[in-house]
């Protein structure tokens, strides 16, 4: 069966991990979640105070940051250096400093770089901003997500109440919405659909729902670039 590169996009918190790893699980592709890699090279930028206005330390800084993922019980973990910093990264000090750090040409060139390497042997579901535009231009099948922010808003709220964290949520849907404006104006990859990507508005589709209708749409490119039979 040919195997093929699913590229998910979107706003911030519209479900496109949900998303992709589900898609990963059931077409049995790797999974990648490379909004976790941007989050893992902030996280090492505010240990060890290093500001997106020092180019030299940036780039002194960026071959010392090793990023890895290794699946769990608890899903997807992330390992800077040889540790696991998947609550750290998820928390709100790193939010607010993702996106400055992301629109560092130098941090993209390097994450850009292993996210290809990762997508070699197809067979990969990768969630991000540029996934479809600048990773893999030619992905197979490329989905840009969307949902209304006050939805998005909501899902982020419940996620981190479901981790024992409450955190307001006029400030959740601000930093949402500040994330998303510095990703999509940004002058490198910024985040925009790519001319081929399919738009869903998951804002009433459960997840069980989009799962659905994305596989369908894979198992339809798949189907369409096996060779014919021979009969
Ligand atoms: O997907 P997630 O919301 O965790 O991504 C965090 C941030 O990482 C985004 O707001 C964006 O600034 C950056 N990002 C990016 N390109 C990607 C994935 C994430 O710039 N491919």
């Amino acid at each position: 069966m040919k195997k093929i590169i699913i590229a998910i996009d979107g706003y911030s918190s519209c479900g496109k991990s949900t998303l992709a790893k589900a898609l990963g699980k059931v077409l049995g592709y790797a999974y990648i979640d490379t909004g976790a890699m941007y989050r893992a090279v902030t996280y090492y930028f505010l240990e060890h105070e290093i500001s997106v206005d020092d180019e030299l330390a940036v780039r002194n800084a960026l071959p010392l940051i090793n990023i890895h993922f290794e699946s769990s019980e608890n899903g997807n973990q992330t390992f800077l250096n040889g540790k696991n910093v998947e609550t750290e990264i998820r928390q709100m000090r790193v939010s607010n400093y993702v996106s400055p750090v992301a629109a560092v040409s130098a941090v993209r060139k390097a994450m850009v770089e292993q996210q290809q390497m990762m997508g070699k042997q197809k067979g990969i579901v990768m969630d991000g901003r540029d996934i479809g535009t600048v990773v893999f231009p030619a992905a197979e099948l490329k989905i840009f997500l969307t949902a209304e922010p006050e939805i998005r808003t909501q899902r982020r709220y419940d996620e981190y109440l479901h981790k024992g964290t409450t955190v307001d949520f006029e400030v959740i849907k601000t930093n949402l919405l500040e994330r998303d404006h510095i990703d999509s104006t940004r002058s490198d990859s910024p985040l925009k659909k790519a001319e081929n990507a399919i738009v869903i508005d998951n804002s009433y589709l459960s997840p069980t729902e989009q799962l659905e209708i994305v596989l369908d749409l894979a198992r339809e490119k798949i189907q369409s670039l096996a060779p014919p039979s021979k009969s």
